[in-house]
């Protein structure tokens, strides 16, 4: 595997791969401090490609103040031996100054509407951050895929619609999120959560299967699922909702009533750690009410 930092080197690179062979190329964009969650993109990249690629980079450009970007995990040599095992050809690892040439970039993405709420309303600039690295290294890599995972589900849905509306020539597919055993969902920033933390956030997953198991009883009531996630939440000792919803999974839109693959969507601290989480709804169909023709 190689390991680069300059963006001359990653094109030198991938002008010798293509050379010796490799046809396809499936970039996997992270943050690093990489864990089972990255690892499953990985792999859903290698069955996607002959070439698996996956740039680490703490982008400083979709951390508001106060968001915890200079002590955001890194763990950069322990990352490499990650990937090297996985049969990863390059690993990008660039520095905020390679990326951006010493200042931010003047030209950014605009993520549109899908990028200004939830994630985007709390973090005013997120995802203009998130796009616009994103396209950086579309720029870079010329990847025929790219994965991203269901647990940023937001940050999906704008990539999508970025590469649909700037006609991006790559297919992005989308790894279902890993969990702890305990079903939290496997993220970077759980590491700096204490046991007792990590403990109160269970109340997320918990929430989330909660409004699960109310869908698949036949609750209709796409609200009252939200209202319980939220009084859920409000309730659990030591987390702070931010928002709970049930939202249109391609829109986003909050629902009133519950449709097919509706989404429940959640964010909440716990301590000083901001934590995301979301799950399908599987509404059960009006149809197979008792006694209802199937
Ligand atoms: P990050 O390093 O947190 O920016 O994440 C890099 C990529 O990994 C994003 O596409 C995330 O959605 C994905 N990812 C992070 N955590 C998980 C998880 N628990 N399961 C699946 N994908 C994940």
């Amino acid at each position: 595997m190689r390991v680069l930092d300059s963006k001359d080197a990653l094109r030198e690179s991938l002008v010798e791969l293509r050379r010796g062979g490799a046809e396809t190329i499936a970039l996997v964009p992270t943050m690093g401090a990489l864990h089972e969650g990255h690892l499953s993109l990985v792999r859903a990249a290698r069955s996607a490609a002959d070439t698996v690629a996956v740039s680490i980079f703490v982008n400083p450009t979709q951390f508001g103040h106060d968001e915890g970007f200079a002590t955001y995990p890194r763990a950069l040599k322990r990352d490499c031996e990650l990937l090297a095992a996985e049969d990863v050809a390059i690993a990008f690892a660039p520095s905020a100054r390679e990326m951006y040439g010493g200042g931010e970039a003047d030209v950014t993405v605009d993520p549109g509407p899908l990028g200004a709420v939830f994630e985007g309303a709390s973090r005013p600039g997120h995802f203009a951050g998130v796009c616009t690295v994103v396209a950086k290294l579309f720029g870079l890599f010329a990847p025929d895929v790219a994965l991203f995972g269901e647990k940023d589900y937001q940050q999906l849905l704008v990539i999508r619609r970025m590469v649909r509306d700037l006609d991006f020539p790559v297919r992005v597919l989308a790894v279902p999120t890993v969990r702890d055993t305990d079903g939290l969902a496997l993220s970077s920033r759980n590491t700096a959560l204490s046991p007792a933390e990590h403990t109160a956030a269970l109340a997320i997953p918990r929430a989330l299967a909660d409004a699960g198991a109310a869908a698949e009883r036949g609750e209709r009531d796409a609200r009252a699922i939200a209202d319980e996630m939220r009084s859920a939440l409000a309730c659990a000792p030591g987390v702070e909702p931010d928002y709970a919803d049930v939202v249109n999974p391609d829109t986003l839109e909050p629902l009133t009533a519950l449709a097919a693959d509706a989404r429940a969507i959640v964010a909440a601290s716990v301590g000083d750690v901001r934590l995301i989480d979301n799950a399908p709804l599987a509404a059960v169909p009006a149809a197979s009410t008792p006694g209802a023709p199937r």
